[in-house]
């Protein structure tokens, strides 16, 4: 138990099962899905049933799934629809306060290129306030853009809400962190295209998915292929998309048992941390958010030093999303919540896994409970 690993919503650990159903496409089939003769044609084959199954398990069609090489492009790619697909004039796009950088950056280079962004508002536990939404829309709006599940708070949006509203607007969600963990069905939801990411259920890095609803366009990212309808050319990773399916199919048959375990553990976990360490909670209590994710602030520690401690300690976990860590500036996730400034420096996010056990978080936790009460100590005198 030297290593204990809190940081699932940065990426979660691949299955042996998932291993294994990816191995023959990985020693074995190996041909290219585009070519015409037989071993093509075998490797199509495992392509396109992994395409009806993910269709399947997420209520889609299976030429609505386009598959990528994560959420980060998955996002780019339905954001590339906010440049107006060859319409000239500047769009107008309204997106939510919260979103993942994936998102918030396209966002930010289509603003800084003459398309106008509006913001919606977020409450102070993490969940946008859609009705917000009709005063925002103008005839130019072309897009909307809000998460389904926050990647640093677990706070759960009311997407289904803000498709009725936005009406024959599109409405892009970033599902990332919700597929897997809560019942995702793409047409009941309403959305024009949503992301997802298989590392983040306990699949393979480096392959994800953007669902189009049929009629929607985007436009490509990239160009100088026939593959995917040419909205994403490039010969398709079968052993990577084989794993992506299969984690999906195992996340969503045993989607309520691991709830019910993280939902344990997170309860254990906090329990022991409010006696010991006295945190603030910043995001949505269980009720409302996906039990896996619990951001925590310690007053009067930083949460660099606290991290690197932690680290030291054996302790795995973040100080907000794992692409934009590394910078110190604070989490604009906390900072659109209006998290004081004391409590944005000392944040830390925990991130649980199906696969911990009651035993390792409680270690997590009584490890987390002695470094904060080091540091609240101060250095030893002299
Ligand atoms: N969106 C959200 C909400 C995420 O948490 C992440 C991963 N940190 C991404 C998008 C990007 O996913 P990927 O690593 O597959 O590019």
């Amino acid at each position: 138990m030297d290593v204990l690993y809190l940081d699932n919503n940065a990426t979660t650990p691949i299955l042996p099962a998932v291993v294994e159903a990816m191995r023959p496409f990985v020693e074995g089939t190996f041909a290219n899905p585009a070519s015409a003769h037989r071993l093509g044609r075998l490797a199509r084959r495992a392509l396109e049933d992994a395409r009806e199954s993910v269709a399947a398990l997420l209520g889609a069609h299976a030429d609505e799934v386009v598959f990528t090489s994560g959420a980060t492009e998955a996002n780019n790619l339905a954001l590339s629809r906010g440049q107006g697909s060859g319409v000239s004039e500047p769009a107008h796009l309204v997106a939510s306060p919260i979103e993942h950088p994936s998102v918030s950056e396209p966002l930010r280079h289509l603003n800084e290129t003459g398309h106008a962004v509006s913001c919606l508002d977020v409450d102070a536990s993490g969940v946008v306030n859609v009705e917000g939404l009709s005063a925002l829309m103008r005839p130019q709006t072309r897009l909307v853009a809000l998460m389904l599940a926050n990647h640093e708070t677990g706070a759960v949006q009311p997407v289904r809400r803000a498709v009725d509203l936005a009406g024959d607007v599109p409405l892009h969600c970033d599902a990332t962190q919700a597929v897997g963990k809560l019942a995702v069905d793409f047409h009941a939801l309403g959305v024009s295209t949503l992301s997802l990411s298989a590392h983040k259920f306990h699949g393979p890095r480096g392959v994800g998915a953007l669902l189009v609803r049929r009629g929607r366009r985007v436009v490509p990212l990239l160009r100088g292929g026939h593959q995917q309808q040419g909205v994403r050319p490039g010969t398709e990773p079968v052993p990577l998309v084989v794993g992506l399916a299969s984690a999906l199919r195992l996340a969503l048959s045993e989607r309520e048992a691991r709830t019910s375990h993280v939902t344990r553990l997170r309860e254990r976990f906090l329990a022991r941390l409010e006696r010991d360490a006295c945190p603030v909670l910043n995001g949505p209590t269980d009720a409302t958010g996906i039990p896996h994710t619990l951001n925590l602030s310690f007053p009067g520690l930083k949460a660099d030093l606290l991290l690197m401690s932690l680290d030291l300690a054996g302790v795995c976990c973040s100080t907000g999303s794992a692409c934009s860590s590394g910078s110190l500036l604070p989490s604009p996730v906390l900072r659109a919540m209006g998290v004081s400034d004391e409590r944005l420096r000392s944040a830390i996010r925990f991130s649980l896994g199906a696969q911990l056990s009651e035993t390792e978080v409680d270690e997590a936790a009584a490890r987390i409970c002695r470094v904060v009460k080091r540091l609240r100590q101060g250095p030893p005198p002299g």
